[in-house]
């Protein structure tokens, strides 16, 4: 065990070795691996649950994953040993029910199906053969050959995963993504990591509103006061710090600003609404793509698992802006597109609507991190120590594995064991 590198701080005796700063994914990481090295850390959460954006939803009183979803990568991913430590199931069966793509609530007519298809793989076609050694573009830019017919549907699948609008995303940061097997926990992916935060010492409900590093080490303000530490680690996502949250005395650098400036985050979204009853004759597990429109695609899965629920999700600015209209509006405009697609009676089988809007919830403020073109640094660049004693980690600093769960854990595990290499 090393040695606690409890000393006072600013004359007063630390509360802790190390702060951490946010109960995700990257938070509970780092928590664990710095209590394997033997020291001491108190996390501070600002919502009344643990798991940040790996959330399972139960407010509809059939729990789905409001946030994560998918073990990406499973191959490399750390959450497959973690479940099985934990002795939780997970699986790789999809809900197989089918897939069909509407337009304006009608089938997509077959030409315009296959148009889509083709316009599809054209960015993996363009990674292989277009050389972004010399200079990053968009990848607005680098489907710009398309024209403006088909440009605009080949990119609209990235509003689905990566949750922004192509002119936004960095082709180098797209490139280095990792690719692999996805698995899905049926019992929650929210539920998992939350379980994986059991026996730390998180303390929640305490939004951080101040980080002092001018003195030896750092002290950290919540509503119920100051805590005192030689280093913190902090996961909070990267809408938060852009947002200016948390104040830091004194400020940042200007090189962790400059990689803040460097990365935006997508909008993502879920919107689950519940339908109890009738199954307008659809065979639980199907997905309806509503693609009349590549701007506002909008994915339903109906009945996943045969749950009495449909999931709804888009991204980019049109999920902004159901973010900012809210869950009234949110409800009108998918049961609008549902009766186009089986009939008005959807509209009475709605019950319920949970609709948590990372985009505008003050601690996570959007979905996930994207690299602006030409910006496909700034993560490495925003995971550099600052004073030796502020570590910043989560999702965005995970290089290839950025905007995951398992990026995060990873990014949060190396945070940690910077940490535990600063002499006691
Ligand atoms: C809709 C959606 C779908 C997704 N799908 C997948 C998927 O299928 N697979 C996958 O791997 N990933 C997916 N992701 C991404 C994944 O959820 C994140 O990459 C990951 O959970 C981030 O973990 P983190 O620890 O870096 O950040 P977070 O989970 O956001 O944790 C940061 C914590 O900091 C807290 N915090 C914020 N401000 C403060 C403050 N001032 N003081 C104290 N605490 C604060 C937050 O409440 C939060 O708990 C998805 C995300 C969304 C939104």
């Amino acid at each position: 065990m090393a040695a606690s590198l409890a000393l006072p701080v600013n004359g007063h005796a630390a509360e802790a070795d190390v702060i951490v700063i946010g109960a995700g994914a990257a938070g509970i990481a780092a928590a664990h691996e710095l209590r394997a090295a033997g020291r001491r850390a108190i996390v501070l959460e600002a919502r009344d649950r643990v798991g940040g954006r790996a959330f399972t939803d139960t407010a509809l009183g059939t729990p789905y994953d409001a946030g994560a979803m998918f073990i990406h990568w499973a191959e490399r991913n750390p959450w497959v040993q973690i479940a099985r430590d934990l002795g939780v199931a997970t699986s790789d069966e999809s809900w197989g029910g089918g897939f069909r793509v509407f337009a304006g609530g009608q089938p997509m007519a077959e030409a315009d199906r296959q148009r889509r298809r083709g316009a599809f793989g054209q960015i993996d076609r363009r990674l292989e053969t277009v050389d972004l050694t010399k200079r990053d573009v968009s990848i607005r830019d680098l489907l710009g050959d398309l024209g403006p017919d088909l440009a605009p549907i080949a990119s609209s699948g990235l509003l689905l995963s990566i949750g922004e609008e192509s002119e936004r995303i960095s082709a180098r940061d797209y490139q280095r993504l990792w690719a692999g097997e996805d698995l899905v926990v049926p019992s929650g992916y929210g539920h998992l990591v939350a379980r994986h935060g059991a026996g730390l010492d998180i303390r929640l409900s305490q939004p951080v509103s101040e980080i002092r590093w001018d003195g030896p080490g750092v002290s950290v303000t919540t509503p119920s006061g100051t805590l005192r530490a030689q280093a913190c680690i902090i996961t909070v996502p990267v809408g938060v710090l852009k947002a200016g949250s948390i104040r830091f005395t004194p400020a940042l650098p200007a090189r962790t600003r400059d990689a803040l400036d460097g990365i935006g985050m997508g909008a993502l979204t879920k919107i689950a609404l519940k339908v109890e009853g009738e199954r307008f004759g659809i065979t639980p597990g199907t997905s309806f793509l509503e693609a009349g429109s590549p701007k506002r695609l909008m994915n339903f899965d109906l009945f996943p698992e045969g749950k009495d629920l449909i999931v709804a999700f888009c991204g980019g600015d049109h999920a902004r802006e159901l973010s900012a209209a809210g869950p009234e509006a949110a409800r009108d405009h998918l049961t609008t597109l549902l009766s186009s697609m089986i009939g008005s009676d959807i509209r009475k089988a709605v019950t319920g609507i949970s609709f948590p809007a990372w985009w505008t919830d003050p601690f996570s403020r959007g979905s996930y991190s994207v690299c602006l073109p030409g910006r496909e640094a700034a993560r490495e660049q925003l995971a550099e120590p600052i004073g030796g004693r502020l570590f910043i980690a989560g999702e965005a600093t995970a290089g290839g594995g950025a905007m995951t769960v398992g990026g995060a854990t990873l990014a949060g595990r190396a945070a940690a064991a910077a940490v535990a290499r600063i002499k006691a």
